[in-house]
Order: C-alpha cells, then structure tokens, then sequence
C-alpha cells in the first residue's frame, strides 16, 4: 500500500545520479543501472580515468555487480538503463549477458552503436534479441555537454567544436 510505482523515468533519473557521481571524479559522466523484476540489482558510474581501464564504462560495471550479486552470468530477466547510448564494446557485453532491454537517454552520434553507426541491435543475423528504447533525457544530455565544455576550456579549445558528438571519444583518441 502507498507503493509508488517505479516506471522508467525512474529508473533512468538514478542511473543520472550515478552519471553526476561520474562528473565529479572528472569522469565522462555516464552511470547505469540493472534492474530486475522492478528491483534495482546494481548501479554503477563510468570509471574510466580513475581506474585507469578502457573497460569500465557505466553499463559494463552496472552488468557486472548485477551478475554477482544474482550469481549469474545470464541477466535476461533485467532492464538495463543508461544515461548514454551504449558503445560497440557495451553492446557487445550487454548481448553476452542476455539481458532483455537497454533503455538510455541520451544519444551518442560518434560511438553509439543502437540509433547511430551499426544499429547492432537491429542486426537481424546475431543470434541475440535484445530490446531497446531511447528515451531523451535534457539532463542526461546536458551533463555531457557541461562535462565537454569544461574540457574544452581547460584545455584551451583543443577539443572538437562539436560538444554534442565527442561523448567517449575526444580528440586525442583520434588518429591525425
Ligand atoms: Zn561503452
């Protein structure tokens, strides 16, 4: 009785508090959340810089804690909710865990891999079903680019003009 009812709006606002948790260790700020039946299984914040490790995005650090604490590598009873679309190597992870829908909101033209470049969740011929929905979030979106904007200061405009595209890619990662 008096149960509010948790709905995905829900679920994506505290995935942006992990994304603000982000922010502060100076990360690119995206955070993420599994949840499972309703419940929330784990949350998790993008660690990128602080751990010094190409794989700790958000979703694959949230996907982790939720396969420990559920003991099992197989998640497809859960929803997994992102404050940025997913990158090629998340959406690899998240195939592998079965899980049964992402739901993010924000986009990321440059390295998301659902509504921009490879659409893998389209991709009829991988044996893997997994749903999606993006649902656009203002805050999520200007988090990055406050995030950008101060980078791009910092380092005296030596980033991307465009502080709508680079999310985890940035000049550096670039070959020129
Ligand atoms: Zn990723």
């Amino acid at each position: 009785m008096g149960k509010k009812l948790k709905n995905d709006k829900y679920f994506l606002d505290l995935a942006y508090k992990e994304a603000e948790k982000a922010y502060k260790k100076g990360e690119v700020p995206v955070g993420a959340v599994v949840v499972c039946n309703g419940k929330v299984i784990s949350k998790a914040h993008n660690l990128r810089q602080t751990k010094k490790n190409p794989l700790y995005h958000a979703e694959i650090l949230a996907i982790q804690k939720a396969s420990k604490k559920l003991k099992s590598w197989r998640l497809d009873d859960c929803i997994l909710y992102i404050t940025l679309e997913p990158c090629l190597m998340c959406a690899g992870v998240i195939m592998q865990s079965r899980i049964k829908k992402v739901i993010f909101s924000a986009e990321d033209k440059k390295a998301g891999v659902v509504l921009n470049n490879f659409k893998v969740f389209d991709e009829k011929n991988l044996p893997f079903k997994i749903e999606y929905s993006f649902i656009s979030d203002e805050k999520a979106i200007n988090i990055l680019k406050n995030f950008f904007k101060e980078k791009r200061n910092e380092k005296n405009n030596n980033i991307d003009n465009d502080i709508n595209t680079i999310f985890y890619t940035s000049k550096r990662d670039k070959k020129s």
